[in-house]
């Protein structure tokens, strides 16, 4: 290397305390020259004799925020050699200047608010470039301060010149505050405004109180964990009867209450810090998350959180505020209006919220970390897309109806929307128009594809029909579940096929019956359906996915069992419902896995409505987990039919009998999951040996269960496997396989 280069630095670098970086290392290794930003990256010029030792710790002392993707460099000449090292200003229009995710509050800034400085000692929006608020309080880009909710708050003197200093770990970085001149708390209750807001508030929450707190990406409920009365209150308030509460608490707390182990420690301490699912061991209250093994736990992430959880010294639930079905609550007055019947008091601050982010959820599998929920602190990421999608036109994609998410194809990347959630309800609809605008302003997209479900009924697909002017590119939900775990996993344009098992809940397939358990054949070019679950009607349509005991009924009716079904629902009105399958009338056909777990919980005792989506089948999975592991060997039996369907109908023989020797439900739910598991393993393994598929992928909804995944991958035996861990493997993650799908048809077309 000669002594002067031109360095090209990829990857997220910007917005992240990248040139400030530079510049220090700069004057480490007595190098001179400039840094700047430009659409392309990170850009340096650079002379000094220690300059392979100085691009070489661009990567190994890389920010905490950043990701270094690649260190170009090529030969450079100075024209007139330079005598210092400069942060040179931004080049080039429409960069595309990235926005990193919120980040969780770095140490050096819980220093801070715990140090002596009186500017930041117990200051709730402390932050510098290792952390802090980002995208939750972005309007639009550029990404600097006037473009944030942080413009009205004009920086006092010593925070400027922080801002201003390259030395200073707050140098440039936008939301910079201190007690001086940044937002401020405030405690309103009853009574009126408070000026000692986290004391009071602590003080009342340890009391029984139940609290409305702003957070970063939205408002949670908010009451002390280990007070049983407190919790009941808050359920009935908020009309949520059983759904799991999260909880947040200081590694004190998680590590008394919970054992995480290694890497469910690195999950809830990354920047983003998620919830993450921890099993059970020192109780608390049964009604935060009852019937199940598994409580969501997360650290505090702002310096509010800190200080409150500090001065509660115990765990607090942190639910999402908001009224049951809609969306989180992101502003004061809406706080105030929609969560009064709700709360006791409220724990407020004067910086908006410019966008709401649910908090992001991840479970540590036995084969490594998974993402359930993917909102703040992992949004707006991007994913490079796999080789042969270098040339992909701009997409954009809609997903599905209940998990809602959107994604973006350009320039080789996916850009997969946060967590949007469910379409039916009308504010979220509101919201998911609203991001679909908001995405493509933010990364500057013209999309010439616009992707959707084949179920025009969806409003997501309605919405792509628009878009397009009818134009739209239209794709098999389970195809799309396929291609998601493909792309995650890089699998190349022209890898070959793979058999993928998708366990899911509903998607229409192309024979217009419900499909939901299939193992397709196939990539992104298109597939062939070699096995699914046997079809069974739905009985009352909708209310099948509401009422486990329909699945039941209509599962033992299909086995011949219908005596069965007459002695163990006897309670149901099952002569209308038989009449209504015989003439097909709100009846669909369906595949569904999910609603074969829905009548499996019914067999072991579930009755009446699920009051959230899964409910019954989480209660299997937590039954089943406690079963002894041998048991497998034990799994229930599926018969193959010439068609390719799978029955169920002798495993229902078969847990009967099982129920009738007094064998324990646990053990029964655990045969259960081992059946499925491995009749659909059977399948996809047959294609890997025959040579058609190159490895099985495991894709939709029902690979959340941890069990299940684990036991299909045990059944898979030694063949490569793919599976879910950035990309939700539910609905959530559907719009990302929609997207590359459409994209390699529009490559076909050209
Ligand atoms: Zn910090
Ligand atoms: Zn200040
Ligand atoms: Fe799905």
């Amino acid at each position: 290397m000669s002594d002067a280069a031109r360095i090209r630095v990829r990857g997220q670098v910007q917005g992240v305390g990248f040139r400030p970086f530079v510049w220090q290392l700069a004057q480490s290794f007595d190098i001179r020259g400039e840094v700047l930003n430009d659409p392309e990256g990170v850009l340096i010029h650079a002379q000094g004799a220690d300059l392979q030792a100085f691009v070489a710790a661009i990567t190994t002392d890389a920010p905490p925020l950043a990701r270094v993707d690649a260190v170009e460099t090529a030969a450079f000449r100075f024209d007139t050699p330079p005598e210092s090292f400069e942060i040179a200003a931004s080049q080039g229009s429409g960069a595309e200047t990235r926005v990193t995710p919120d980040a969780a509050t770095c140490p050096d800034c819980l220093a801070d608010i715990r140090g002596d400085d009186p500017r930041r000692r117990g200051y709730a929006f402390t932050n510098c470039t290792h952390c802090g608020p980002r995208f939750t309080i972005l309007h639009g880009l550029p990404y600097d301060r006037a473009q944030t909710t942080m413009a009205g708050f004009t920086m006092c003197a010593d925070c400027a010149a922080e801002y201003a200093d390259p030395a200073d770990r707050r140098f440039h970085a936008q939301p910079v505050a201190c007690a001086v001149c940044g937002p401020q708390l405030s405690f309103e209750d009853g009574h009126g405004a408070h000026p000692e807001a986290i004391a009071l508030a602590a003080q009342r929450l340890k009391e029984g109180a139940i609290f409305a707190i702003k957070g970063l990406g939205g408002f949670h409920l908010c009451c002390d964990a280990t007070n049983p009365q407190a919790i009941e209150t808050l359920r009935t308030r908020k009309r949520r009867p059983v759904k799991p509460l999260a909880l947040m608490g200081r590694w004190d707390e998680i590590t008394a209450y919970a054992n995480p182990s290694e890497a469910e420690r690195a999950a809830l301490a990354s920047v983003a810090a998620p919830i993450v699912l921890l099993p059970k061991t020192t109780p608390l209250p049964e009604a935060l998350a009852p019937e199940q093994n598994r409580l969501g736990w997360m650290l505090p992430y702002t310096p509010l959180h800190h200080l409150l959880l500090d001065a509660v010294g115990r765990p607090l639930v942190m639910t999402s505020g908001n009224l049951s079905g809609e969306p989180q609550v992101i502003g004061n007055d809406e706080a105030r209006e929609k969560l009064a019947e709700i709360v006791d008091g409220y724990l407020l601050h004067n910086r908006d919220i410019a966008r709401r982010l649910d908090d992001s959820v991840m479970q540590v599998t036995p084969h490594g970390p998974m993402i359930l929920r993917r909102a703040r602190g992992m949004v707006p990421e991007t994913l490079p897309l796999p080789p042969g999608f270098e040339d992909a036109p701009q997409v954009v994609s809609f997903g599905a109806h209940l998990k809602s998410a959107i994604c973006l194809i350009k320039n080789g990347q996916a850009l997969l929307s946060h967590h949007l959630g469910d379409l039916d309800d009308l504010l979220t609809w509101e919201k998911f128009v609203k991001a679909d605008a908001d995405y493509a302003q933010l990364f500057d997209h013209q999309p010439q594809v616009f992707v959707c479900d084949l179920h025009l009924d969806y409003r997501s697909s309605q919405h792509a029909a628009a878009r397009a002017g009818g134009a739209q590119i239209e794709v098999q939900h389970h195809h799309a579940h396929l291609a998601a775990c493909l792309a995650e996993n890089g699998w190349p344009r022209d890898g070959g096929a793979v058999a993928g098992i998708i366990l899911d809940g509903l998607g229409l397939g192309t024979d217009g019956t419900i499909w939901g358990a299939e193992v397709l054949l196939g990539d992104y070019d298109g597939y062939t359906r070699e096995a699914y679950l046997r079809p069974a009607p739905l009985p009352g349509g909708d209310a099948a996915n509401r009422e486990p005991w329909r699945n039941l009924f209509a599962r033992l009716d299909q086995a011949g069992m219908a005596e069965v079904a007459d002695a163990r629902l006897a309670g149901q009105p099952l002569t209308l419902l038989r009449q209504a399958m015989a003439k097909g009338v709100n009846a669909p056909l369906s595949s569904s896995a999910g609603r074969l777990f829905d009548a499996f919980a019914a067999l072991l005792g579930y009755d009446g409505a699920q009051s959230f989506e899964g409910e019954a089948a989480m209660a299997l999975e937590a039954m089943a987990t406690r079963a002894p592991r041998a048991e497998v060997a034990n799994a229930y039996p599926f018969t193959p039919l010439p068609d390719g369907a799978l029955d169920p109908a002798p495993l229902w023989d078969a847990a009967l009998s099982d129920l009738e020797e007094g064998l324990g439900p646990d053990i029964i739910a655990l045969r259960f999951h081992a059946g499925i598991a491995q009749a659909f393993a059977t399948q996809a393994r047959a294609l890997t040996e025959s040579g058609r598929a190159k490895a099985v992928a495991l894709s939709g909804g029902c690979f959340q269960n941890a069990l299940l995944l684990d036991l299909t991958i045990e059944a898979l035996g030694d063949v490569p496997v793919l599976l879910h861990t950035k990309v939700p493997a539910n609905d959530g993650g559907l719009a990302l396989g929609q997207a590359v799908i459409a994209a390699a048809t529009q490559m076909r077309r050209r």
